[in-house]
């Protein structure tokens, strides 16, 4: 699912017409960032301080793509412009969510898993709102030999009652639309891999045994019905995935080195918005 943190914050209704910005003066368009854009300063990594600074799941994603942005916010405090929300994805979440908790209730398995074959059920835990409860910070772990707090918002995880009962096998949901089944073969969702490995480590940071498989349960909305009906029919299919955790610890102490030097990070040659960003600050 979507980070909270990354859907906030950005009203449609309020944007600008192509007339108003045509008029606008030129300055006015290349302003500074809006308030919403900029971390609070208390929130800001300070190296000369030890307090405790927040790094969400998707800011280490963001870490792994550019360590510039990923500096500008947590050092700088200047984040990347919010999107918007993801209504419907998020609709789906609550949805599946609201089903899972009454079999989780019941200690049974929803219908899905058995359909898939998963000899598991939702995991019943005090903590479970706690965990995926995305603007709270959800699951966390503080990392010994920095200040740094590293925690993110689950979609579920459940416990097998299989060979190795007792074990947690983190799940994420995914909802999408394409005319074939819903895998993770496309080079992009390597990020989902890491997504599933970092909530994986987390998990066993936290003192629980961890399934090295997570599962993707896929809501593919099909292409092929012939009319709308004001209906989408989705396709449920769950892909397990092996992660392998052992680059998470290493990649955020090396994310604390790089926030601790005063050196900017250069940045990422292949990222559109720095050019777009740097021919536009020409002008
Ligand atoms: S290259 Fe620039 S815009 Fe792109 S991710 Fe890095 S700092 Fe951000």
């Amino acid at each position: 699912m979507p980070d909270a943190e990354h859907q906030q914050g950005v009203n449609p209704t309020e944007s600008s017409s192509p007339e108003a910005i045509d008029r606008a003066p030129l300055n006015s368009l290349v302003s500074p960032p809006i308030p919403s854009a900029r971390r609070a300063s208390k929130r800001r990594f300070d190296p000369s301080l030890q307090k405790e600074c927040w790094v969400s799941r998707s800011m280490i994603e963001m870490f792994v793509e550019c360590q510039r942005c990923f500096y500008l916010d947590v050092r700088l405090g200047f984040s990347r412009p919010k999107s918007f929300p993801l209504s419907i994805n998020n609709e789906i979440d609550r949805r599946l969510k609201e089903e899972f908790d009454v079999y989780r209730q019941r200690g049974e398995p929803h219908p899905y898993m058995i359909k898939a074959g998963i000899n598991a059920v939702p995991f019943k835990h005090e903590n479970i709102d706690a965990w995926r409860d995305a603007l709270h910070r959800g699951i966390r772990y503080r990392v010994p030999g920095t200040t740094l707090v590293v925690g993110g918002g689950i979609d579920d995880v459940w416990e097998s009652r299989g060979e190795n009962k007792g074990q947690l096998i983190v799940v994420d949901y995914k909802a999408t639309s394409q005319a074939a089944p819903a895998t993770l073969d496309d080079e992009w969702k390597i990020s989902y891999k890491r997504q599933a490995e970092i909530y994986q480590w987390l998990f066993r940071m936290n003192g629980f045994d961890v399934s090295d498989t997570a599962l993707f349960l896929f809501c593919n909305a099909r292409k092929n019905t012939d009319v709308f009906n004001s209906k989408l029919d989705f396709e449920v299919t769950i892909v397990p995935y092996k992660g392998d955790t052992s680059w998470v610890e290493s990649k955020i102490l090396n994310a604390f080195n790089v926030l601790r030097s005063d050196e900017i990070p250069a940045p990422n040659g292949c990222c559109d918005y720095c050019r777009f960003a740097a021919q536009a600050g020409r002008i």
